[in-house]
């Protein structure tokens, strides 16, 4: 149907967000939530928990060598976590680009962390940095029942299928 042609013409990529405890205790919830929604990005899980300190070691274990990783892995635990997966064409990279650089001191402003952010510690927001961490984080963080296949009203005059 014209749903499964769309996945098929647009490559949809879903990607990995988090809104880290500093956001959520900020009550930016709502204000990162709908930067994604209104840019066109498609919401397909979501889920409010309080990662375990094994669980942000395993999250984040790409970083395990770096100096800073056993506080990261602290803050990150220290209270609820929004875990999302976003679906739409890009949003791998555009999703990075709506997050904006690591240190807020150098995101853009318009950016989330240049808007709403001042010290790398505290920067509210994880995003997936390509295919390949995309999918390992999804699958950490979700089992596959949880994201939700859906085709939302507003593709057709996203992408413009007819
Ligand atoms: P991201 O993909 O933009 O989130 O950045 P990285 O994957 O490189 O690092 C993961 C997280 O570790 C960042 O979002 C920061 O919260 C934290 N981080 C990165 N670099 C530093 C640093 O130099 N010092 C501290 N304290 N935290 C850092
Ligand atoms: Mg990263």
């Amino acid at each position: 149907d014209k749903c499964s042609l769309s996945i098929f013409f647009f490559q949809l990529e879903r990607t990995f967000i988090a809104i880290k405890p500093d956001g959520v205790q900020r009550g930016l919830i709502s204000e990162i939530m709908s930067r994604f929604e209104r840019k066109g990005f498609k919401l397909v899980a979501i889920k409010i928990t309080v990662p375990s300190k094994d669980f942000a070691q395993k999250h984040y274990h790409d970083l395990k060598t770096r100096a800073f990783f056993d506080v990261l892995c602290d803050v990150f635990s220290s209270g609820p976590v929004i875990a999302m997966v976003w679906e739409g064409e890009g949003v791998i990279k555009y999703g990075r680009k709506l997050i904006g650089a690591t240190d807020p001191q150098k995101s853009e402003p318009g950016t989330i962390r240049g808007d709403l952010a001042v010290v790398v510690g505290r920067n509210i927001i994880h995003g997936s940095d390509g295919p390949e961490t995309a999918k390992d984080e999804i699958n950490l963080w979700f089992k596959p029942e949880e994201l939700v296949n859906y085709s939302s009203n507003a593709e057709k005059w996203l992408y413009g299928v007819n």
